[in-house]
């Protein structure tokens, strides 16, 4: 088994092991992966470009929801929460704002109770719209996978000039608003030990959640084929240990092995 990409707008429902019955949206190329990221662990594979002039329109995606939703509503399938993932970071889509907005109605019309998420690496918050955006879903779950930047580079090797306190100042805007997500990893990449769980690490760490006081943290680690080799999952008692940490900060965390 090797990374893949999602090859629809809308993919699913999935049972997700962090959000229950989900159903995903793409707002990235089906072919490739778009992102201003390129982590070593990334279940797409590598990363193909930063930016895309193929990307879904906002009215494509508006249709594909709502013949999916319909559908499933047909046939009585329950559903947890739509999910905004797929081949690489979604908040990168021009019309992200208004595709949110489109999926707030379209949610509301057929599945009402169901949960709207966004997973997202966290680097375009320093865009008014994409924060305003994220604050009207249900779970705006941002991505900080180290507070050490050398280590940052290492895991998630942006693409852009972006550092780890740029990235917490703008995790700050949302006023403790936000789950924070970390995956944790440990292994070589060409030639350098990675290890995001060493007490620098998490002590590091537990400061800037300190700062930012998200809402809820998720700490999970590698659930599939990477496209780095000489990575290793994290046991589930090491990451329950983490998370023992976390909540002496008085901050609730889920903890997915
Ligand atoms: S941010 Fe997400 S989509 Fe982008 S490279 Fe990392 S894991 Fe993959």
């Amino acid at each position: 088994m090797g990374t893949f990409l999602f090859d629809s707008i809308v993919f699913g429902p999935v049972k997700s092991r962090r959000l229950g019955i989900s159903l995903g949206v793409n707002l990235l190329p089906t072919n490739s992966k778009v992102c201003s990221f390129d982590c070593i662990y990334c279940e797409c594979g590598w990363t193909n470009a930063v930016s895309s002039g193929k990307l879904p329109t906002r009215q494509s995606v508006r249709e594909s929801l709502e013949e999916k939703l319909a559908e499933m509503l047909e046939d009585g399938e329950d559903l947890d929460v739509i999910t905004f993932a797929g081949n690489g970071e979604p908040t990168l889509h021009p019309d992200f704002a208004g595709i949110i907005n489109d999926t707030i109605e379209v949610r509301n019309h057929f599945f009402p109770d169901a949960e709207i998420a966004v997973l997202s690496n966290s680097t375009y918050l320093h865009k008014p719209d994409v924060v305003k955006a994220l604050l009207k879903v249900d779970q705006n779950i941002l991505k900080l996978d180290s507070g050490i930047d050398a280590t940052f580079r290492i895991l998630n090797q942006p693409k852009t000039k972006v550092t780890v306190e740029q990235i917490v100042e703008n995790l700050k805007q949302f006023k403790g608003n936000l789950i924070l997500q970390t995956l944790f990893l440990r292994g070589t990449y060409k030639g350098v030990a990675i290890d995001n769980t060493s007490p620098e690490e998490i002590s590091r760490w537990l400061e800037l959640l300190n700062e930012i006081n998200p809402k809820e943290v998720m700490v999970y680690t590698i659930a599939r084929d990477t496209p780095a080799e000489n990575l290793e999952r994290v046991s589930v008692d090491e990451l329950r240990q983490i998370a023992h940490r976390v909540e002496a900060l008085g901050i609730p965390v889920q903890v997915t092995g």
